[in-house]
C-alpha cells in the first residue's frame, strides 16, 4: 500500500473536508489559514510555542514501555507484544487537548484578536481554553449545552475558577453539536476581534488542518522515542477517536510510513447493533457538520443523531474528515470498543501498569488484544494515553455500583 499523496486541493482530504459554512465567515476562515501558514513558518512563533509547550505543558510527554500490560495482552492475543504508552495523561490539564488550545491562542494574539470563544461538551475543551486564555490573560467565553452543564458541573465551576464565562446552550438537543452551532453563531457575528478556538480536528478548513499540526507533536516526539528505545519504528500505533485530533497527533508522523499500522477506536457505547453508540466511521454516513464533509451519524432523512458514549469526550456524532479520508484510503482502520470493553480496559490498565486513563482513552486499551492478534510475534505498538481518568472517577463508581 502506498501513502495517500497530500490533499490536493487546500482544505480537502480526498473527498472530505471543506468549508460549508456562511458567506460571512469565509474572509475570517482565509485570514486564519494565511495567519497559519505564516506563523508555523516564523521561527520566533515555533520557539514561543516550543517554550510553552515544555515549560507550561510538561513536554515531551514520557513514552514508557508497559511490561505488565503487554504481558496480560499477550496472554490474551496469543501473540508476543511490546506496549508503549504515549503519556498526553501527563499534559498540564491532564490530556492532550492543552497542546492545541496553547496554540490557537498563541496564534489569536499573534492576529490581534482580544476575545477567545469556544464550544465545549464534557467540559475538558472549555477547561483547556479557559486555563490557555488565562496564561495569556484574554477574555474566553465557553458555550456548553445545557444538559451537559448539568451533567459536567466540575467542569463548568473549573472554567469560572479560571475566569471563563460559560453561556449554556438550549437549542436541539442541547450537548456538543449544539454548542458548537452556537458558537459558530458568536463567531460570525464577532469576527472582527474574536478567534474561535475549535477543540478537535473537525470544523471548516483551516481547522481539522490547524488542530492537527499542533497535536503533531504527539507523534514527532513518539516517533523520535520509540527510535531511541527500540531502534525502528513501531508495527502499530493505537487512539481513541473521538473527534479526532489526539488519534491525529499520533498518526500524522506515521502516515508516510505505510509498514506502520494506523488503528483509530471509536466507542461502541451500548453496541454497534444498538442505537446507543458514537462509533461515526464504522456505522456513519458521508454528511455535513459543523462545516465539514466527513462521516456522520445521522438517520434516514439526513437529520444528525445523539450520540452515546460512557466517555462525554467520544460522544460526538461526526468525525474529522482527515480520518474519513484515511478510512476511505486504507491507510488507517477504525475499529470500535463498548462501554463495558472500555471499563475493564480501564481496569487492566490501572491493575498492570498504575495508571487511572481517561474513559476516552480506556477505548485504545481496550482494543489492544484484538490489535495484537492482527501482528506478528514481536511486533511494537504504541497506544496513546490521551488524558487522566480523574473526571472519571464518579462516572466509573455509578457503573461499577459503588457509593461514595
Ligand atoms: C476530548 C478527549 C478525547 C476525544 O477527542 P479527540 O479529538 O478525538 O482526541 C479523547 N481523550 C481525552 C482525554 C479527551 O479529553
Amino acid at each position: 500500500m502506498t501513502a495517500p499523496a497530500a490533499p490536493q486541493i487546500p482544505g480537502r482530504f480526498g473527498p472530505f473536508g471543506g468549508r460549508y459554512v456562511s458567506e460571512t465567515l469565509i474572509p475570517s476562515l482565509d485570514q486564519l489559514t494565511a495567519a497559519w501558514a505564516e506563523a508555523s513558518a516564523d521561527p520566533t512563533f515555533s520557539e514561543e510555542l516550543d517554550r510553552l509547550l515544555s515549560d507550561y505543558v510538561g513536554r515531551p510527554t514520557p513514552l514508557g514501555f508497559a511490561a505488565r500490560l503487554s504481558a496480560e495482552v499477550a496472554q490474551e492475543s496469543g501473540r508476543d507484544v511490546r506496549i508503549y504508552l504515549k503519556r498526553e495523561d501527563l499534559c498540564h490539564t491532564g490530556a492532550h487537548k492543552i497542546n492545541n488550545c496553547i496554540g490557537q491562542v498563541l496564534l489569536a494574539r499573534r492576529m490581534g484578536k482580544t476575545r477567545i470563544i469556544a464550544e465545549t461538551g464534557a467540559g475538558q475543551h472549555g477547561v483547556a481554553t479557559a486555563t490557555a486564555c488565562a496564561l495569556f490573560g484574554l477574555p474566553c467565553e465557553v458555550y456548553m449545552g445545557a444538559v451537559d452543564v448539568q451533567r459536567q458541573g466540575l467542569n463548568v465551576f473549573r472554567m469560572k475558577l479560571l475566569g471563563a464565562k460559560v453561556h449554556p446552550v438550549e437549542d436541539g438537543t442541547a450537548t456538543l453539536k449544539d454548542a458548537m452551532n452556537e458558537a459558530l453563531r458568536d463567531w460570525v457575528t464577532n469576527v472582527g476581534d474574536t478567534h474561535y478556538v475549535i477543540g478537535s480536528v473537525a470544523g471548516p478548513h483551516p481547522y481539522p488542518l490547524l488542530v492537527r499540526d499542533l497535536q503533531a507533536v504527539i507523534g514527532r516526539e513518539a516517533r523520535a522515542q520509540i527510535q531511541e528505545v527500540e531502534g525502528r519504528l513501531p508495527d502499530a500505533c493505537v487512539a481513541c477517536v473521538g473527534g479526532g485530533s489526539n488519534a491525529m497527533g499520533l498518526f500524522h508522523a506515521f502516515v508516510p510510513d505505510p509498514a506502520v499500522r494506523l488503528l483509530g477506536v471509536e466507542a461502541a457505547g451500548d453496541g454497534l447493533g444498538t442505537a446507543r453508540h458514537a462509533a461515526t466511521l464504522s456505522k456513519g454516513r458521508v454528511g455535513i457538520l459543523h462545516g465539514a464533509r466527513s462521516y456522520v451519524l445521522c438517520d434516514d432523512d439526513g437529520q444528525i443523531s445523539e450520540a452515546h458514549s460512557i466517555s462525554a469526550g467520544l460522544d460526538y456524532p461526526g468525525v474529522g474528515p482527515e480520518h474519513s479520508f484515511l478510512k476511505e484510503t486504507g491507510r488507517a482502520t477504525y475499529l470500535s470498543v463498548t462501554d463495558d470493553q472500555a471499563i475493564a480496559g480501564f481496569q487492566r490498565l490501572a491493575r498492570t501498569e498504575g495508571i487511572l486513563c481517561a474513559l476516552e482513552s480506556a477505548h485504545a486499551i481496550a482494543a489492544l488484544p484484538q490489535v495484537a492478534a492482527t501482528l506478528p510475534d514481536g511486533a511494537v505498538v504504541i497506544a496513546n494515553v490521551s488524558g487522566r481518568g480523574d473526571k472519571d472517577i464518579g462516572t466509573l463508581a455509578a457503573r461499577l455500583g459503588v457509593t461514595l
